[in-house]
């Protein structure tokens, strides 16, 4: 259902039927309890014993626990406030979004303007590069495809072109559709180069339209025919690009991971229609080596299983080992996600697209064993800490203290303690102490060499 934010109290009511508090706290809080009362351990701060208390009748909740000391509390909105650090405005779309109330958001005039000339300028580039891909210079980038395992029927059905050889070409043909200038360079399709001349972005490259999550063509992305490096690149941040904010795929996963409450997220685009043509539909691309923050919330909201399916090998698993400890020093809420997340690794060392295609059984058992994250972040340490130096073995302790003492029971504490002691070497009591949980650790790294591989 639609409804114009006119009234911002109508809107409010109606979400607050669709949505239960219950529903959206449980996605952050352990809750045990009954229809008038549920308990749960503070999200807020760390504590032991469940003081954080949902009254689902009226909707609201309230910790009683020593740091809140009874000033944390409200509707749903204020929890979504709170715990994802947002305003109210964001808050109430989120929560829209999560009741499948549709709200015609405020936009001033002039920026909805120019979303729709790029949107156009976008539209225009993927009918070309479509019959690019269709023509008889797009043989060969056709006989890719199909020795990359693309029927017929999905070469059309996932919309994929081709740019030519040509400089300009693009330039040439979306003058001639009447997008201006501005919006094709703006769009990421065109650069001005310093002699003045506008020259195409993407050249001889086999494009992938990447849509968000509400379908809309936002960019493209190119990878190289001919050897050439970068053999993956992307539409440079527009105004509708915004990659770090972008999970590939999710436009036609969304359903199925709804269904199956699991995501599982890889890294390129090849891998995701690889998933998908072999009928795992609950895959998507975070587009390169760094998953962001926003890419792991987008997918929570959608998931309460997340597995990451990254790089295997040992130079993009230190990467990705690296990346994931700059996500916990720098969010401190990635801790209430932290148990809905699972790193599934492929020993053989292949790409998710290969394992799929070749071996769909194995692809299944792999996402099927994925670790816990505190168990592969405590696992791999090593990857990336000198775990002989003394000052090192403490910021590794305190990178598994930060993910995990901010919401968990004493039990899970417990587990952690024994598997870092393990694999420290140090006795239980010998452990580092913790310092002030909130405060950032950056990681040194031994080295921080990727594989060489350009983004996806
Ligand atoms: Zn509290």
């Amino acid at each position: 259902m639609t409804v114009s934010n006119n009234n911002q109290h109508d809107v409010v009511d109606l979400i607050k039927t669709q949505l239960s508090i219950t529903d959206v706290v449980s996605k952050y809080v352990d809750l045990k309890g009954n229809s008038r009362l549920m308990k749960g351990l503070c999200p807020f701060y760390p504590e032991n014993t469940p003081s954080f208390v949902i009254y689902p009748e009226s909707q609201i909740f309230k910790c009683y626990c020593g740091s809140c000391a009874g000033t944390s509390g409200g509707d749903i909105f204020s929890f979504i406030m709170r715990i994802e650090n947002i305003n109210f405005v964001e808050a109430l779309n989120m929560c829209a979004e999560l009741a499948g109330v549709k709200l015609n958001k405020y936009q001033p005039k002039k920026a909805k303007s120019i979303k729709k000339d790029l949107t156009h300028a976008l539209e225009s580039a993927t009918d070309f590069f479509k019959n690019s891909l269709n023509s008889r210079y797009g043989l060969p980038a056709s006989n890719y495809l199909k020795d990359r395992g693309f029927s017929e029927k999905h070469i059309k059905e996932y919309n994929f072109g081709l740019s030519p050889t040509g400089l300009s070409t693009l330039v040439d043909h979306l003058k001639k559709v009447g997008v201006k200038s501005n919006s094709a360079v703006e769009s990421g399709l065109v650069q001005k180069w310093a002699d003045n001349t506008w020259h195409d972005f993407f050249v001889d490259r086999l494009i992938i339209e990447i849509r968000d999550e509400d379908n809309n063509l936002v960019g493209f992305g190119g990878r190289s025919l001919n050897n050439k490096t970068p053999k993956y690149i992307n539409t440079p941040q527009t105004e509708l690009f915004n990659k770090s904010e972008l999970l590939f795929g999710l436009n036609l996963a969304k359903k199925d991971i709804l269904k199956s409450k699991e995501c599982v997220i890889v890294e390129g685009y090849m891998d995701v229609f690889a998933a998908h043509s072999e009928g795992f539909n609950n895959v998507v691309a975070c587009m390169g080596t760094s998953l962001t923050f926003n890419q792991l919330n987008k997918a929570k909201k959608y998931a309460d299983k997340i597995i990451l399916c990254l790089d295997s090998d040992i130079a993009g698993k230190r990467a990705s080992v690296n990346n994931l400890i700059k996500l916990i020093n720098s969010h401190d809420n990635l801790s209430h996600i932290h148990k809905s997340i699972y790193i599934a690794s492929i020993d053989s060392g292949k790409d998710p697209d290969d394992l799929i295609r070749q071996d769909p059984s194995e692809w299944e058992k792999v996402i099927s064993e994925g670790t816990p994250l505190y168990k592969h972040l405590i696992n791999n340490l090593d990857l990336v800490y000198d775990l002989t130096d003394n000052n090192q073995i403490n910021d590794a302790a305190n990178v598994v203290y930060k993910l995990v003492f901010q919401n968990t029971d004493s039990h899970s504490q417990d587990q952690t303690l024994s598997l870092l002691s393990t694999k420290l070497n140090i006795n239980r009591e010998k452990l580092p102490t913790p310092k002030i949980l909130n405060r950032n650790l950056s990681p040194k790294p031994i080295s921080n060499k990727t594989n060489g591989k350009q983004n996806p």
